[in-house]
Parts: structure tokens; sequence; C-alpha cells
């Protein structure tokens, strides 16, 4: 028989195991027994449509043999064929593993090691305990049955072979025991006990072993027999069906790893069992970080959907809105019918009214979260905050009377805030609500115009993603206040009679501010004298709908064209001397300080320029 080779990347995988230094290999049997579980699904969902298919006796169990120190854990779910032997087996095609595999690939001596247990590595992990394994399988329909065999990684043999009745049958052929290493603990009845318990306690399938108990002897007082039994070591509730009280914060963290391929526990866990217009459980988790394919096209978000703790579908889309596409987790419902298409789930009533009170749920979560744990609110914030902002600009503003209360800005107040808190901050004199757009709180706060509106005393918010100002925008008003952005030419904070001066001034120096104008062409669409700057002598604002940041935003979108550029307007502070300095001086000299003045602007205002090198050479010819 021919040995045939791993796959690279399953080769580079199963070395990691063989020579794991792991300490919880344990989680081994976790995961044989998951596929199990799997594969036992999939006869069931197979059934509801073939009655032909027998689900009386659906079970896993395993079988312990010290003294030939193996492990057997079989199924009668719906096996595999020689060719899904060898596909299955021969190759990883998780991205999980994958992407673990990437993320460890300059970690040759492995020192993440730990990591391993808390993601789906699946079959591999019995390499951690097995020096030989061997995977019996006979698939549904099938004549025959294969034998699948490998002593690690140096490849796997696939033959023909004899086996009653559908399902598969995994043999471990356990390591011997090492200096730092007890293998033998996996030869022992309690152990494994103990592993199901603590792993697998919610598996819907019987968890069958044969355990040996000395009972008394009723015909010898004091003496003892040797009763051998098979015992179910599960209790088979699934953990959502269980009532909170009786789960432990531990079981759900293992729970959500295992199922959820994340080495962190959630940052929040969302339990409820709801009944009227629907019925049904869900089991919900907000993950502390985003996943990494996360922004990738290849993710997909949704919820598992059981139909009586029996898996319909795996990423339920329809259940999570956009905006709560990183919610992981499950919906078990009674009141779907079993045998649901796809196509038929989507236009199912049920399932609408579900997602409804879902999307309901998970706001009124975090809106308790936000009150109560403040913290832990601004970290979930940092992780997904984006999200939600999305959500208000997203379906032309369907879905932000829902959202407007979970959002949080960075402002001058330090930290983040609320919008209603921000409102209730406000002075008597405030008509707006102000902020203004930059790359960080930190270089918004040094804008020149951020001095006018401290010196008034007013609030700041920081808009620093890019979605913020098209949120705010759609928005439109928080608590019948409107948004002001700071940076727009029409922002005005002074007085009648310091807006009739500055009208003046702007009056008077008509003809060189309109040299300036010229000069700069259809850069800008006028140059003017301003009130606002406090000490600093100029800036770059927009005039119109568009904002500076929104242009930004724009013109990176692919296809984007002229018609999305800001109208800026040079404002020059007419209480700088350099206002003076303009006005007076000759031609010449004018035209170096405009181009000067306006690139200045465009740096503190984030955009780029044309030529920075024209710039050095002005600044340095004015320095000597
Ligand atoms: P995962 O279970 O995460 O997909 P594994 O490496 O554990 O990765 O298993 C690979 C594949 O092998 C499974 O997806 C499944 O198709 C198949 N498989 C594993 N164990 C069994 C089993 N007991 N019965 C049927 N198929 C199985």
């Amino acid at each position: 028989m021919r040995k045939k080779q791993f796959k690279a990347e399953s080769k580079k995988l199963l070395d990691m195991m063989i020579n794991s230094i792991y300490t919880h290999k344990e989680i081994f049997l976790r995961e044989l027994i998951s596929n199990a579980s799997d594969a036992t699904d999939k006869l069931y969902f197979k059934s509801l449509t073939d009655t032909s298919i027998d689900t009386s006796d659906l079970k896993i169990r395993i079988d312990l043999d010290k003294e030939n120190r193996t492990i057997t854990i079989s199924d009668n779910g719906i096996g595999m064929t020689a060719d899904e032997l060898e596909n299955n087996l021969g190759t990883i095609a998780k991205s999980d593993s994958l992407n673990f595999k990437k993320e460890n690939e300059d970690n040759e001596n492995m020192e993440n090691i730990e990591v391993i247990g808390q993601f789906g590595v699946g079959f591999y992990s019995s390499f951690m305990v097995a020096d030989r394994v061997e995977v019996v399988s006979k698939a549904l329909g099938a004549d025959t049955a294969s034998r699948w065999t490998s002593e690690g990684a140096d490849g796997y043999t696939v033959e023909e072979c004899e086996k009653d009745g559908v399902g598969t049958v995994i043999t471990l052929h356990i390591k011997e025991n090492t200096e730092n290493d007890d293998y033998d603990q996996f030869l022992e009845q309690y152990k494994i006990q103990e592993l199901v318990k603590k792993y697998s306690d919610y598996i819907r399938y019987p968890i069958v072993m044969e355990m040996t108990s000395q009972v008394p002897d009723p015909d010898n007082e004091g003496e003892y027999l040797t009763e051998i039994n098979d015992e179910v070591l599960n209790s088979q509730v699934p953990l959502w069906r269980k009532s909170k009280s009786e789960i432990k914060d531990d079981e759900y963290n293992e729970f959500y790893k295992q199922k959820f391929y994340d080495y962190n526990d959630p940052a929040l866990v969302i339990h409820s069992k709801t009944e009227g217009q629907a019925t049904f459980d869900a089991l919900m988790f907000i993950p502390k970080s985003a996943p990494f394919d996360f922004y990738s096209k290849e993710y997909e978000k949704g919820l598992q959907l059981y139909s009586n703790g029996v898996l319909i579908m795996d990423k339920c889309a329809d259940l999570l809105p956009d905006y709560f596409s990183f919610v992981k987790g499950l919906v078990d419902s009674a009141d779907l019918s079993l045998n649901i298409s796809r196509e038929i789930l989507q236009h199912d009533h049920q399932l609408k009214i579900i997602a409804k009170a879902i999307d309901k749920k998970l706001k009124s979560e975090l809106k308790k979260l936000l009150t109560k744990d403040r913290e832990k609110y601004e970290a979930f914030w940092e992780a997904f905050g984006v999200q939600l902002k999305w959500g208000v600009y997203a379906d032309y503003g369907m879905n932000k009377d829902g959202l407007k209360d979970l959002i949080i800005f960075k402002s001058s107040n330090g930290g983040y805030t609320t919008l209603k808190e921000y409102t209730e901050r406000m002075a008597d004199s405030q008509d707006n609500i102000y902020y203004a757009c930059g790359e960080s709180a930190e270089k918004i706060a040094l804008l020149p115009q951020c001095e006018a509106v401290k010196e008034k005393g007013y609030e700041l918010l920081y808009f620093t993603d890019d979605v913020d100002e098209f949120a705010i925008q759609m928005l439109m008003e928080y608590d019948g206040k409107h948004f002001a952005n700071i940076l727009k030419d029409d922002f005005d904070l002074s007085t009648d009679a310091e807006k009739e001066a500055i009208e003046k001034k702007n009056e008077d120096s008509k003809e060189w501010l309109g040299k300036m104008k010229d000069l700069l062409g259809d850069e800008v669409t006028a140059v003017k004298l301003t009130n606002k700057l406090g000490s600093h002598a100029v800036s770059l604002v927009a005039e119109g709908y568009v904002s500076l940041e929104m242009a930004k935003v724009l013109s990176q979108m692919p296809g984007a064209g002229n018609e999305m550029k800001a109208q800026l307007v040079l404002e020059i502070s007419s209480s700088h001397p350099i206002a003076n300095k303009l006005a007076s001086c000759d031609d010449e000299t004018l035209n170096k300080y405009t181009k000067i003045l306006y690139n200045q602007a465009r740096l503190i205002a984030g955009l780029s320029i044309d030529n920075p090198t024209e710039l050095a050479d002005s600044i340095a010819e004015l320095m000597v």
C-alpha cells in the first residue's frame, strides 16, 4: 500500500501537534467528540427528509483498552467515503487553522502553542496524545468502508475494510509516558468521565462508556462485586437550554471559545429566553476584539440557527442587522419548521419576529452596559463602535433613532461622551453641538479654530473616524440641537458688532484679497479675513455641504471624481500681523506669501500639498 503525503499546510499543523508542549493535551477528546456530534447532526438532518434513515439509536461511544493502550471513539453519524477520508483528514481546509498557522509561521519554537487548544484544531489534536491513529468509516449509502491510518507527519494510508453499519470509529494508540508527560491518565475511566463532563456535557447525543464499579455483594457481607455497565457520561442539555442561574461564567466562556474559535473570553454574554410572539432561546456573545477576518470580504455575519436543539443553519445572516455583524451566537426556536430550506427561511415570518427581538435585546444590553459599566462599554466601543456609526448612516438613516443613544465620541471635555451628556452640559448661550474632524483627538485639539470654541467654554466633539461626519449628517440633530463643524465657512461665534467689523475689514481689503484669490485660481473659492482664529495666522475651511473631511473620504472612494471636492476658503486672521504685511507688500512678495500661506493652511487641515520642496525652499529663503 502506497503511503500518501499530507498537504504542506496540514503537515505543518500536524508537526505542531506531534511535538506539542501544550499542557492541555486533553482537548483532543473534546475535538473528536464534537466531530462525532457534527457527523451525527448531519445524519439526523438528512433523516428529516429521508424517512428510511434510522435515527433511533444515535450515540457516541468511548471505549478504553488499557492493555493495548487505545481509546476508541465511535459514532453512528453520517460517516465518510474513502475520498472524504482523504480530503478531510489529509488537508486542513478550515480558515481558522490556516490563519493560526500563518500567525505562527515565524514561530518555529512554537512559544504560542498555548493558543492551539483554544482554536478548533480538530482531528489533528489526536496526535498530541497518540502516536498512531486509525479511522474506520462507512458513509451513508456506501457499500464499502475504508480505513485511514497515520503515524504522523510521514503520511497516511487509506484502504478498503469491513465495517458494520454507517458511522466512524476512531482508534487512538496512546503514547507512552515520558518524564514530562502523563499519557496514562487518558486510559483511566475517571479521567475520561471528567473530561466529557468538562468539555462535552451539552452534546445532544448520549456519550456512552463502559464503566466498571464495585458494588456490595448481596450474598456475602463485606464483599464486593465488580459490575460493568454502559453509562451515559453527559447531561445532553445544550448550554442555552439550561437556566442562567445554573451556568457559571466559565462555562459560557469555554462554550464561546470552543464554538466560535476565539482565544479570548467574550466581552459580553447575552443569554435570553423569550416567550410571546416568538418563543426562542438566544445565547449571544460580543467578542473582545474583531476576528482577524472581520474586515475582509470573506467574513459572514450571522447567528447559528437551531430548531429544537437541531442545527439548521450555521450562519443565519437575517438574524443580525449589519451594524451588529460582530455578534456571535445562536438562536434556538421550536417555532421554525425543521426541513425549512434556505430560501423559504428568508421569508419566514417567524424568523423576522425573532430578528427584531434580537436587535432590541442587543440594543438594550448595550444600553445597560453603557450606563452600568462605562469602562467596559468604552472598550467595546473601541473594538466595534465604528459599526454602530455606520449603522446610523446606512440605509438612509433608517436605524438612526435606535442607535443614536449608543453612540459615543471623544470630546474636549476629556474622554468619551454620549450626545445626551453633551447636550446636558451645553451652556445656555450655546446653540449648536460643535465638532471638528481630524486624525486623532490630539491633532484636532491643535486646530486654530479650537481656540475660539474653547474661549467660549463650549465643548467640542472630536470626529476621528471617516464615518463620523456622514453619520452625524444623517442624524441631523440631537434633542433639537444641530451639529456644527467648526471647520466650515459659516461657523461663527462672534457678536453682531464683531461680525460687522470683520465685514468692513474685508471690504477695505478687497483689492489684495482679490489678488490672492486670483493667484490661487480654482484651488479656493475665496480668500477672506476672519476673527475666528485666535492667535493663529491662517486656516482653510469648507464652504457649502461637503466638508474637508468628507471630501477626503469621498476622494478615496473608488470612482471618485471631482464633483465631490470641497469648496475651500482660505481664511487669514485679521488680528495677526501677517494681515498688515499682506496689505502693504508688493505683488511679487504677495505672490510668494500667498503660496506659502495656502500650503501651510493645507497642512494644518491635513491635506497634502503638491510641491513640498517649493514650500521648504520659500521658507528657507525667507529665513536667510
Ligand atoms: P473541523 O471539524 O473543524 O472541520 P477536523 O480536522 O476536526 O476539522 O475535521 C475535518 C473534517 O473531517 C470535518 O469537517 C468532517 O467533514 C470530517 N470528520 C471528522 N470527524 C468525523 C466523523 N467522526 N464523522 C464524519 N466526518 C468527520
